[in-house]
């Protein structure tokens, strides 16, 4: 079987089940990124952080506070976007490269700052049952995802419980399926894309 390979990026953490997640994406050998916000990176937190740091799991930037960046003045947008990738730096000595816009949203002038400030964005190639709703379930989670998995694919789930439930079922039909899960950093590097666009939404490594 011809392997096939995609990368999910789960935003808004550290949050409770991020650890137990990346103990099961372990499991499979398996890799995924964590788009988190610098304001949730708290002493109580910061465990989550070091473990997918440890771990070999990609640390994706998604803003400070989480705002509707084209609601925001230029100054707002760039220091909710740089502020966490320079506090991972000093505090985690780790390197930030890619970022996930709060809520996807963005509008010309966030977009250009994002290309002024060299960010490479991860957008949102599949479908995976709306996870962000507190009413969505772990059924309809999984079936949105594998019927939308595909080649190069930048998947966008949250770090929630529900959709911890539903990984369990995801993953090793995945696998079965002949996917490997790996990095963003890593979903590039083996497409052999190099040049990434800065301020473009990535969606499937196919398409840049
Ligand atoms: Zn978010």
């Amino acid at each position: 079987m011809e392997k096939k390979y995609l990368t999910i990026v789960f935003d808004d953490g550290p949050l409770p089940y991020m650890c137990e997640m990346i103990d099961l994406f372990n499991q499979y050998g398996f890799k995924a990124g964590f788009a988190v916000m610098g304001s949730r990176i708290t002493p109580d937190t910061e465990y989550m952080i070091e473990y997918a740091i440890d771990n070999g799991f990609q640390l994706v930037g998604h803003s400070q506070t989480h705002p509707r960046l084209e609601t925001i003045t230029s100054e707002q947008v760039v220091d909710e976007l740089t502020t966490p990738i320079n506090n991972i730096k000093n505090r985690f000595n780790y390197n930030i490269t890619m970022t996930r816009l709060p809520n996807l949203c963005r509008d010309d002038n966030v977009l250009k700052i994002c290309k002024e400030l060299k960010l490479v964005l991860l957008g949102h190639g599949m479908k995976c049952g709306s996870d962000w709703l507190p009413d969505a379930t772990p059924e309809n989670i999984i079936k949105e995802t594998l019927d939308t998995a595909c080649d190069g694919a930048v998947a966008c789930m949250h770090v929630k419980e529900h959709t911890y439930e539903a990984l369990k079922t995801i993953l090793p039909e995945l696998k079965a399926r002949g996917f490997m899960l790996v990095n963003p950093d890593e979903l590039f590097k083996i497409y052999g894309k190099t040049n990434l666009p800065y301020g473009v939404h990535i969606h499937n490594v196919n398409n840049i």
